[in-house]
């Protein structure tokens, strides 16, 4: 089953993209500096935890946007027609099944968007509260409780709620 294609690139900016969005990227991009990444190169171990349905701000909605304008329609087109629901691990003789993220790419095993990839992508595994799933990440950073607490401030949606938004004010 195919996913139907979002919006792309054609956000209209603005948005949360201001000033008070800019300091919390500052301060969330100086967490994840003092993140261990590298436990993280060429793993896939949380890529299974790449559900549909979580939320993201206006500001991360555009810059994913904007980055997908930017991707060859064919590559674009490739990951996003991809058939994002399967088998619950585990469980696959049940039929019960989930959903993928829109934005993971089911060939590839990755992000497909990872250098925009939200906030809370950024954190996985390197929070308390998020920690990784294969325990290989051993040191996590002070300061995700709270910079998750600055992030919660901003109005927050899924990709598709999102998609919503922007129609209705293309449309306009
Ligand atoms: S944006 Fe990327 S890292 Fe985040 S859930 Fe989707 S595929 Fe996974």
């Amino acid at each position: 089953m195919a996913v139907a294609l979002p919006v792309v690139g054609q956000a209209r900016g603005g948005g949360e993209a201001g000033p008070i969005w800019r300091d919390f990227e500052r301060t969330r991009d100086a967490l994840v500096g003092a993140m261990e990444m590298g436990t993280c190169d060429g793993c896939d171990g949380c890529g299974g935890r790449c559900t549909n349905g979580f939320g993201v701000s206006r500001a991360e909605y555009e810059a994913v946007q904007a980055y997908l304008a930017a991707v060859p329609p064919e590559e674009r087109e490739r990951v996003l027609g991809q058939d994002k629901v399967a088998p619950w691990p585990g469980a696959e003789e049940t039929g019960v099944t989930f959903t993928f993220c829109r934005y993971r790419d089911r060939e590839n095993d990755n992000c497909f968007i990872y250098p925009v990839r939200p906030t809370v992508c950024r954190l996985f595994g390197h929070t308390p509260w998020l920690p990784c799933p294969i325990g290989a990440v051993r040191r996590v950073p002070a300061g995700s409780p709270e910079l998750w607490g600055d992030y919660s401030a901003f109005e927050r949606r899924t990709w598709e709620a999102w998609d919503e938004v922007e129609k209705i004010a293309i449309n306009k």
